[in-house]
């Protein structure tokens, strides 16, 4: 005991009574308070090719006008237009919670008449949120690091199709190993409910037998509630989620809400016998928000990294290796690398030339000697106490 029970309530401000309670149990007060202070953001990718609603939907989903100042460009333009990245920000606040929410769009995505490899440029602007989170982080300052990775990309899939097109199925398989990537079937109110149901499971198979790894809710917990386990469930078998999304406030029996007016009726954005724009919200935003982090965080950016820091090691065992040979060669010039010739290959020709050197019968004692030196460990070039090589010339010892 290193202090007295008056010295205890004192501390934790009990009194004897109550001496059990520590007060451990107000740390996820303390943890809530401190995350409220600070806030959260969260960084969405829309993709998808376009005038498959994804605009409307963002703003449909975070009730903002994003793309006020968007410019649309005519056919022509798109013919070669590439995929530009453009990235909008805006802060929202709901009961003094405070969400930085970052919306990254990737305008002219499948545009384009050639659109092979369309992808790459997103591919590469996750990798750039990637390499700069790593960068500041193994910098000096890592107090303010601001956090630009992408957590989710919303997939956007044409309704007009038979399932996935093969740049659906090139993208996926391009990114899902750096982004969670969520589905989404566009514009479901162009479809009957017997034709998105039909699409969903075509599109579910699809993903399934070509390897795509979409993202993956977490198993529920035994111990839950079967109400909630029975809404997981549904969430699940909702992918891809049927979106409508609109901009327009219609009135739909005596209630404003956002629709879309047609002349045989109104389509509710936020009605779940519509579509499921609420499941994915609320996936989105009230359930799974945290999880996406993590599995960035945890998963994406951790691969990113561990990758990184393979090749960094690679390059730096290539260069020792190569300056120990330099030095041992005695030359002072690096060993020409064979263009278009692997590492393995290199030191498979290094090994050959060794053989050959070592077979060959006019060999003067001083090149067996180096040739000694360049398998010895660690590397005296002149070293008077270094052992000769088996077969050398016990004569050549002093040499
Ligand atoms: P983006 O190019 O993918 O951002 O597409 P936009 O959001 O600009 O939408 C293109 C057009 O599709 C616009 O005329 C929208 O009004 C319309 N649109 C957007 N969402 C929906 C939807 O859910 N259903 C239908 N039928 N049309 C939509």
């Amino acid at each position: 005991m290193f202090c007295t029970e008056s010295y205890k309530g004192f501390l934790f401000g009990r009194n004897d009574q109550d001496k059990e309670y520590v007060g451990f149990a107000t740390l996820p007060n303390q943890v809530h308070r401190k995350s409220v202070k600070k806030g959260f953001d969260f960084t969405l990718m829309v993709a998808g090719e376009s005038g498959l609603g994804k605009s409307t939907l963002v703003n449909s989903l975070f009730l903002t006008d994003l793309y006020k100042d968007r410019k649309l460009l005519n056919a022509e333009e798109r013919i070669t237009q590439t995929v530009e990245i453009t990235k909008h920000t805006v802060d929202i606040e709901e009961k003094g919670v405070k969400l930085k929410l970052t919306i990254v769009d990737t305008p002219g995505f499948g545009d384009a008449v050639n659109n092979t490899e369309c992808w790459k440029s997103v591919a590469d602007y996750i990798d750039q949120q990637f390499e700069q989170y790593f960068r500041d982080e193994s910098g000096l300052n890592r107090k303010n690091i601001q956090d630009n990775r992408v957590h989710c990309c919303l997939y956007f899939i044409s309704p007009f199709g038979h399932g996935l097109r093969p740049l659906d199925v090139e993208f996926m398989k391009a990114l899902h190993e750096k982004v969670n990537i969520v589905p989404v079937l566009a514009k479901a109110d162009t479809l009957t409910p017997a034709e998105v149901k039909k699409k969903k499971i075509k599109i579910r198979e699809e993903i399934e037998q070509y390897g795509i790894k979409i993202y993956q809710f977490p198993d529920c917990d035994s111990d839950e509630d079967e109400d909630f386990k029975q809404q997981d469930q549904e969430l699940k078998d909702s992918i891809p989620f049927a979106v409508i999304g609109s901009n327009t406030v219609v009135e739909a029996k005596g209630k404003r809400v956002r629709g879309r007016l047609y002349p045989w009726g109104i389509v509710e954005v936020e009605n779940p016998a519509h579509c499921d724009f609420v499941k994915l919200r609320n996936m989105l935003v009230r359930s799974h928000m945290q999880d996406l982090k993590d599995v960035t965080r945890e998963t994406h950016y951790e691969n990113y990294r561990a990758h990184c820091i393979q090749s960094m090691t690679r390059m730096v065992v290539k260069e020792r290796n190569r300056n120990k040979l330099t030095r041992e060669s005695g030359t002072d010039f690096p060993i020409p690398m064979v263009p278009g010739v692997t590492d393995t290959e290199t030191e498979k020709l290094i090994r050959e030339k060794d053989e050959e050197v070592r077979h060959s019968p006019s060999r003067e004692p001083h090149e067996q000697m180096q040739h000694h030196e360049q398998h010895s460990e660690p590397e005296p070039r002149v070293d008077p106490h270094s052992e000769p090589p088996p077969s050398a010339d016990p004569h050549s010892k002093g040499s």
